[in-house]
């Protein structure tokens, strides 16, 4: 019957590993097994249940599920957990039991499954026609956001996906069948995929659906149904998963597109903003750099600033001057980060709380943490910024609910809830009766092994207990003569006999019985305490946001003074002007100096700066270092220079190297020109480009067309106008400076002596008049015979190739005058050949006897 029930819920949850508990264990049996023990190392046993065959099964103790069960879900599993839902041993015939609960990448509440400094999204996308909704829930801390999405939906939602990285995606089948989407998430993401029925987004059935959990607080959700449709599937799924409910989902934020800068996929992984792009680490990231948060609520709000830069200058500047005046105040700062240092992480302790799945140890943190919070509140005392005013504001010391849990729970309560020991003396009468018979029993049994042993003159007489036959008296063989008549034996060991009487049998039944109902009891108060404590929720998640911005500004504020960042002037000037400005995590990595440098650009005359230099001069450096100090500015962060101004900038675009793709299926040169093509298309005359190496994989000739289309485009405010740095190989291309309007030509200064050469790090005015590819080469230890064949083979095709270049005044229509051609001699001969010719005065044969000509002389340039 056991298995009847198992395989019965099985059937009802096909795509989970089902733990099965089965006394102190979880079990799993068939295919389930074979993947856990293969996926977890376990041995694989067998059970009979009346099939041919044995079942294939295995297991894990009841009370270390959690590290096996984080295991499966982090490769990509869900986990359902079936537990008994009545106990055991007062059970007529097999014992009850269901699925409280399935664990899913995107619904872990557990701590040990998730990272404390990120966030772990659940996102569920809804694709009707050309519109999209979209909606990122985190339960694990109960934030939910949602927007809509009605242009470059596809560009937009993957866009989306990579600022929220979240661990699971729900979507319906529209969804899944738009453009590369599924493609991308499965390729480019390391989330679970799910595709759900389309009722599941059904618009009114959602409406209602979040009404009732929400208890109406949907705020303008109301007006964007397919946002509403996304947000009802999240609940749905959550649900369904969830079991004991979602009330730690208390409000939904509605976003809009124009609230944040625009950063893709490749804009996030190129600038190395949360984790570097190869090893994935931290370590080397801008985030890495920055963060000096306390909390783990700070942590996780850090990565959203980042992730979310500000269009807004009124927004920033407020940011900024939190930061300042916390920057301005040491004594304060360094007072505050002592005190933030020892809160724990409230909004994920409440949505335990809020869950039912909190311990005991996790409430007494609750009440530390919210012991140091009139501490927080005096620091904040004299602050003057409008931002700290408002987090002194927010804050609530929730001494109430402190008072409650300091009343109530032990501080040497265990982790587990089931066990007793939770509930502190003097808090219930009731628990402390219970408490006083069981130690009454206790010394109870003391006097009884002192009466006995005076009775029966056996001296070595004991009392003990074991689970099998609860108290005893062990007397050694010796003395078995001794034994009173009354005394049942029950066990016989090789050197004593262990007997019992009906005193000790009552005694025992109080004991355990006192025992087992305290057990019961601490529970049910600890769960009382609990729900008082979760209807607080939205007091003390306000409080936790308000910690978490003043950690974020902190950490601002730290690094800011630590690193010598000064306040970025931010205006809506479209400029950027950047005075001796440097890489911040280039800066931070390296022990030698980092040579700091300008940079200059606005709508006007310095829209497009064309970088040249050989290679390793630090070109990739220096334009990744502006678009990283403008999105700091934009996050309100202080600024790597000694003078900067900002001209908010509302997308950052990157084309940066060739990022082997491998993985995509698409050659490194395809990758290229749809970044390009995605760049060109959503790019704004608001935005900033950085562009480097464009045509770098393709042939000299294609690759230098498109290079200077590319930037042609950009440059041209009829059609983007958008501040470009562009950096190039293609010397070529300094020739525009003259041809077109707001171009400038840069270059990084190097020093050559004879063969060598020493990179100065230094931006100047003008173009590089070489790429000394061979003398980074030879500088990078390739062998000095191929060093020498190339600067052979440089110097014959430098002789073999005439480099015309012919530049017109500005004034032109540089589209068709201001060509740069590269003609060999002979195709000049050829064509001044041809231009030589009156075709209209040529007979056939004449005709035929020039081409037959020609054709030789271009056969015989092969040759
Ligand atoms: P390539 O064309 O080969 O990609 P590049 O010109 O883009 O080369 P970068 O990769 O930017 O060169 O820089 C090369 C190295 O120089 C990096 O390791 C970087 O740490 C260092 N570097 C760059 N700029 C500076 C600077 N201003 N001060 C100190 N070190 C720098």
């Amino acid at each position: 019957p056991m298995m009847q029930q198992y395989l019965r819920i099985k059937q009802e949850h096909p795509n989970c590993i089902i733990f099965y508990r089965v006394g102190d264990f979880y079990e799993m049996f068939f295919d389930d097994a074979k993947v856990a023990s293969r996926e977890l190392e376990l041995v694989l046993t067998g059970k009979d249940c009346g099939l041919e065959e044995r079942a294939p099964m295995c297991g894990v103790p009841f009370h270390a599920y959690e590290n096996y069960a984080a295991k499966l879900v982090s490769r990509g599993y869900k986990v359902g957990i079936c537990e008994q839902l009545e106990d055991p041993s007062t059970a007529k015939g097999p014992v009850k039991r269901g699925v409280i609960r399935i664990i899913t990448p995107g619904t872990v509440l557990e701590n040990s499954m998730l990272d404390e400094g990120r966030n772990n999204y659940l996102c569920a996308l809804y694709v009707r026609g050309d519109e999209a909704g979209i909606c990122f829930a985190d339960i694990s801390t109960g934030e939910m956001l949602a927007t809509c999405i009605a242009e470059s939906v596809e560009q937009k939602i993957k866009s989306e996906i990579s600022r929220y990285s979240p661990r699971e995606i729900i979507m319906n089948s529209e969804a899944q069948k738009l453009g590369r989407l599924k493609l991308f998430i499965e390729e480019r993401t390391d989330c679970a995929l799910e595709i759900m029925d389309e009722q599941d987004f059904e618009p009114s059935v959602c409406a209602a659906r979040i009404n009732s959990v929400l208890e109406g607080r949907i705020g303008e959700l109301a007006e964007h149904p397919l946002a509403l449709s996304a947000a009802g599937a999240v609940i749905e799924y959550v649900e369904k998963t969830q079991k004991a409910g979602v009330s730690q989902l208390r409000n939904i934020e509605y976003y809009y597109d124009g609230q944040y800068m625009t950063l893709d996929f490749t804009a996030r992984r190129n600038l190395e903003l949360t984790e570097t792009m190869r090893s994935k680490d931290k370590r080397g990231s801008l985030l890495w750099v920055l963060d000096r948060t306390k909390t783990a609520m700070g942590k996780r709000l850090i990565r959203t600033w980042l992730e979310h830069p500000l269009l807004s200058c009124a927004g920033i500047i407020r940011r900024q001057n939190a930061v300042e005046e916390l920057i301005s105040k040491p004594i304060e700062r360094s007072e505050i980060a002592e005190v933030l240092a020892g809160i724990h992480d409230l909004e994920r302790i409440m949505s335990r709380v809020a869950y039912g799945s909190v311990n005991p140890r996790e409430m007494l943190a609750l009440s530390s943490a919210f012991g140091r919070l009139p501490s927080v509140l005096e620091k904040l005392e004299g602050m003057q910024s409008a931002m700290l005013c408002d987090i002194r504001g927010q804050i609530d010391t929730l001494s109430d609910i402190k008072i409650l849990i300091d009343l109530a729970i032990d501080p040497e309560a265990p982790m587990t809830v089931r066990e007793g020991g939770i509930i502190k003396d003097g808090f219930s009468a009731e628990v402390d009766i219970l408490r006083a018979d069981m130690k009454g029993g206790k010394d109870v049994i003391a006097r009884i092994e002192q009466s006995e042993r005076e009775k029966t003159g056996i001296p070595k007489l004991k009392v003990g207990y074991n689970r099998v036959f609860g108290y005893y008296i062990e007397v050694s063989n010796s003395y078995k003569e001794l034994v009173p008549q009354e005394y049942i034996r029950k066990q016989t060991l090789t050197n004593c006999e262990r007997y019992i009487t009906q005193e000790l049998k009552d005694l025992e039944a109080r004991i355990l019985g006192a025992s087992g109902k305290i057990v019961v009891l601490e529970y049910s108060l600890f769960d009382e305490i609990r729900k008082k404590t979760a209807a607080q929720i939205d007091r003390i998640k306000r409080t936790a946001q308000a910690i978490a911005k003043l950690d974020v500004l902190y950490s601002f504020a730290q690094t800011s003074f630590e690193r010598s960042y000064v306040r970025p002037e931010v205006n809506i000037s479209g400029k950027i002007v950047l005075k001796d400005s440097r890489h911040p995590v280039v800066e931070a990595l390296s022990d030698s100096p980092f040579v700091p440098n300008d940079a200059v650009l606005d709508k006007a005359e310095n829209r497009v700066a064309i970088i040249t230099g050989p290679n390793m001069a630090g070109k990739s450096t220096f334009m990744r270092q502006v678009a990283l100090i403008t999105l700091m500015a934009q996050t309100g962060c202080f600024v790597p220079a000694s003078y900067a101004e900002v001209g908010i900038v509302d997308r950052i675009f990157t084309r940066v190297g060739a990022s082997d793709d491998l993985t995509s299926g698409q050659s490194t040169f395809m990758v290229e020109m749809s970044e390009v093509a995605d760049i060109l298309k959503s790019a704004t005359a608001d935005s900033l480009l950085i562009l480097d190496e464009i045509g770098r994989g393709t042939s000299t000739y294609d690759g230098m067309s498109i290079a200077r289309a590319v930037l042609e485009y950009a440059a041209d405010t009829k059609k983007l106008g958008a501040k470009t740095l562009f950096a190039t190989h293609y010397h070529e291309l300094t020739a525009l400076e003259e041809i077109l309007d707001g171009v400038k030509n840069y270059n990084i200064a190097v020093k050559k002596h004879g063969d060598d050469i020493t990179f100065l790090r230094r931006i100047i005015r003008g173009g590089a008049d070489d790429s000394y590819g061979i003398e980074v080469a030879k500088l990078a230890g390739v062998p000095m015979p191929v060093i020498n064949r190339a600067k052979q083979i440089l110097k014959s095709l430098e002789a073999g190739t005439e480099v015309a270049t012919r530049k017109t005044k500005k004034d032109k229509n540089y589209e068709t005058d201001g060509q740069i051609t590269f003609v060999s001699s002979v195709e000049n001969e050829l064509s001044a050949k041809l231009k030589g010719l009156d075709v209209n005065t040529m007979t056939p044969i004449e005709a035929l006897g020039v081409l037959f000509e020609l054709s030789k002389m271009a056969k015989e340039q092969d040759n």
